[in-house]
């Protein structure tokens, strides 16, 4: 039974004022929840509530008047302290999704699901429409929710869907919450809830990100005086909050001058022998290298990385690639076709002309290299917008090659959101678009590519097996599954997020991971020892820790992890403790859905074919990875895998020697090896006549 207040008669034996007053208005306001929640509305009379309280119902009227206005007040205070707890957090929040989550934490707090509380709030909700007073109190919450809901909804999506989706999310608050109370909190808790609220917003936003049109075909085309226009952005180092930058945006008007040049550009670039175009990329490849601890320094003030993983990985894998498609610039080549003794033909590999690559957040430099070197190596002029998240090495690549001497308007880089992004994919003169990115913007992109009957490579997300069987040397799939979840703090694409290990291995697997994962040091990205950096932004954060909230809930057990890190100056970044799931099914949603952070879930599996079923379950397919000795069963595996990029006993390397890329819902068309240079060229057939032409007519 829920404790009672009494008052002490003695000290109260008549009304007193100033604060005083105050004390024993909230004494009896906090004897008034009890009694409701424990006979209800009808039974909490004042009488009753005087004698809960010790003191006459005449002091108790002195007070509120009479019941119904000791309820509203009652009402109030619990409405109050709600708004209070928003007030808190939305001073804390830095961005329009924080805030959001802030209107969602604040409502669906633990302490909103304490059941003293909840059972006062249901008796109220069953009174509203009856009693006017209330009524007040209630309209006046719900319409602050709105408000504080619609504001920052407004800042990331149109008007109208700013305020509809503020109206779902305010339902969805309530209706969570109100079921979770008629169950009697058996249906969810605090946790559970906030983790449903949370993975709906992000899938509404994200739906509303992929559908917005924001500009018409007209405005991408010539640069109309209509266009919806970014101003600027800046850029933010996110393990301490530092402004890096401040960018404008590419609007129609920049981006037609950028075509227009490259076009110009490319004729010239396209007619140089590929030797020549292959020394400009090798000599790139040498300045990178040069200036590799700068580089690695700026991506890891941009990507909160660390710098442990920048100085050996972003900068080197960049200026692998374009030394290796230096070295291929010359040997493009087309094929003599032998058409009997009258006639040959041959092929010609042309390029493409202008292309768009357009750039995610977590390799910044690495894809622009990725995308540009096989792009101008093949003689093609490339406008890359990276992501408006980590805006700078692209830049400095830029920078770089004109250094090498690449001609002007060959390489050039477009600053801006999604909306620049579009200008790019809607552009007639564009031919092809190469991105990096979600599963939904490829779709975008496709979408829009189509218009113009574009050319696409698409390197979207995952949700990768990686499958350790009874004969695997256990260290080493240890090690792979480290690198395949939390390198770049498991902001990596081809993560394999689904660890299976077979049951015979599973404890000593578990045994040494758990280990090593509390060994892993997540610190300042520039210290040279930090292990696991920050992520992202503060909204990818939050999202990853509501994929942690809802794994919880889902019933998988916490090994290690499961919270945000904000010691001493981690507290201003947006840290995430490396997190270990184990005792997963493969229905819940941390196992089905790409979180991209620091989140391993650990499944237990029998035998061969029961594990390639799982592991196909999905419908993403970047990467797979199969720890074994038997090496039939490692073929095996592979062949029957469903990926695009696929490794045996190791994970997550991938030298720009071998083709990466996806298949279903992970993408189209491949990145890196002879097999690039496919996607940026295309075929001219040519027939050469040997003999004169013998015409029936
Ligand atoms: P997003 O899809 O949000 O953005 C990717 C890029 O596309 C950004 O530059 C973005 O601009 C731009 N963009 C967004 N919408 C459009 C549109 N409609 N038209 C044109 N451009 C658009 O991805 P993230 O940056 O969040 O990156 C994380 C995702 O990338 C994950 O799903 C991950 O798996 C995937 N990824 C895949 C890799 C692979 O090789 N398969 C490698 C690395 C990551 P802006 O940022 O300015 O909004």
């Amino acid at each position: 039974m829920p404790e009672a207040h009494p008052l002490n008669k003695q000290s109260m034996p008549a009304p007193v004022r100033g604060e005083d007053a105050d004390d024993r208005r909230r004494q009896l306001i906090e004897v008034t929840i009890d009694s409701l929640a424990e006979v209800g509305y009808v039974g909490s009379t004042l009488a009753h509530i005087a004698s809960r309280a010790g003191v006459s119902p005449g002091l108790v009227a002195h007070y509120f008047g009479d019941k119904d206005g000791l309820l509203k007040a009652t009402f109030r205070r619990l409405a109050l302290r709600i708004s209070e707890q928003v007030r808190r957090r939305l001073q804390n929040a830095r961005t329009p999704r924080g805030r959001i989550q802030a209107v969602i934490d604040a409502n669906l707090a633990p302490e909103e699901f304490d059941r003293r509380t909840g059972v006062a709030w249901l008796a109220f909700w069953g009174q509203v429409l009856h009693a006017p007073p209330l009524k007040q109190v209630q309209d006046v919450y719900q319409r602050r929710m709105l408000s504080n809901l619609r504001y920052s909804l407004r800042q990331l999506v149109p008007g109208d869907e700013a305020k509809s989706l503020a109206a779902m999310i305010a339902a969805m608050i309530d209706g969570v919450w109100l079921r979770a109370a008629l169950s009697e909190w058996r249906e969810s808790d605090s946790e559970a809830a906030r983790a449903l609220l949370t993975t709906f917003v992000d899938g509404r936003l994200q739906d509303a990100k992929s559908q917005r049109v924001t500009m018409t075909d007209a405005d991408a085309r010539g640069g109309s005086a209509t266009a919806v226009r970014d101003d600027s952005f800046r850029t933010i180092n996110p393990a301490t909050g530092e402004v890096l930058g401040e960018f404008a945006c590419a609007g129609p008007a920049e981006v037609n001058a950028a075509v227009a040049r490259a076009k110009e550009a490319q004729a010239k670039w396209a007619n140089m022998p590929g030797v020549e175009r292959g020394r400009i990329l090798r000599r790139a490849a040498d300045l990178l290298r040069q200036r590799n601890d700068e580089l690695a320094e700026l991506e890891t003030r941009d990507t909160g990385k660390p710098i442990q993983e920048t100085r050996v990985v972003d900068v080197v894998s960049g200026a692998d690639c374009l030394e290796y498609y230096g070295g291929l610039a010359a040997s493009l080549a087309g094929e003599h076709i032998d058409l009997g003794p009258s006639a040959f033909g041959y092929t010609r590999r042309e390029p493409l002309g202008v292309v768009a690559g357009i750039g995610a957040w977590n390799y910044p430099l690495q894809i622009a290299c990725w995308k540009s070197a096989p792009a101008l190596a093949c003689g093609n002029a490339m406008i890359f917008k990276p992501a408006e998240l980590t805006p700078l090495t692209a830049m400095k690549l830029q920078e770089v090659f004109a250094q090498a001497g690449l001609p002007d308007g060959i390489f050039q880089v477009v600053q801006g959101r999604a909306n620049t992004g579009r200008l790019l994919t809607r552009h007639p003169t564009i031919r092809k678009v190469s991105l990096t990115g979600e599963v939904s913007t490829g779709k975008a992109v496709m979408t829009d590519a189509a218009q113009t009957l574009k050319a696409v490579t698409l390197e979207l997300g995952g949700k990768s097996p990686l499958i350790v069987f009874d004969d695997a040397q256990v260290d080493n799939a240890v090690a792979g599954a480290l690198l395949g979840n939390f390198y770049s703090a498991g902001e990596v694409c081809s993560n394999g997020t689904r660890v299976f290990v077979q049951r015979g291995i599973a404890a000593a697997f578990r045994e040494r991971l758990i280990k090593r994962v509390q060994a892993l040091r997540v610190g300042d990205p520039l210290d040279p020892a930090t292990q696991v950096g920050a992520l992202i932004s503060e909204e990818h954060m939050t999202k990853v820790l509501g994929y942690i909230a809802r794994g919880r809930a889902e019933g998988a057990r916490l090994l290690a992890g499961g919270a945000r890190v904000t010691d001493g100056d981690l507290a201003n970044g947006f840290f995430v403790a490396p997190t270990v799931f184990d005792q997963c099914r493969d229905d819940m949603t941390v196992v089905r859905e790409e979180i991209f952070g620091p989140v391993m879930s650990v499944l237990e599996f029998d035998d061969e074919p029961e594990v390639l079923e799982r592991a196909n379950a999905t419908d993403f397919g970047l990467a797979a990875g199969v720890f074994t000795k038997d090496i039939t069963r490692a073929h095996r595996m592979i062949a029957a895998l469903q990926a695009g990029t696929c490794w045996i006993n190791h994970y997550n390397v991938t030298p720009v020697e071998l083709p990466f890329g996806g298949v279903k819902l992970s993408g189209l068309g491949r990145e890196n090896g002879r097999a690039a240079l496919e996607y940026y060229t295309q075929i001219k057939s040519v027939y050469v006549a040997m003999r004169n032409i013998d015409a029936p007519y």
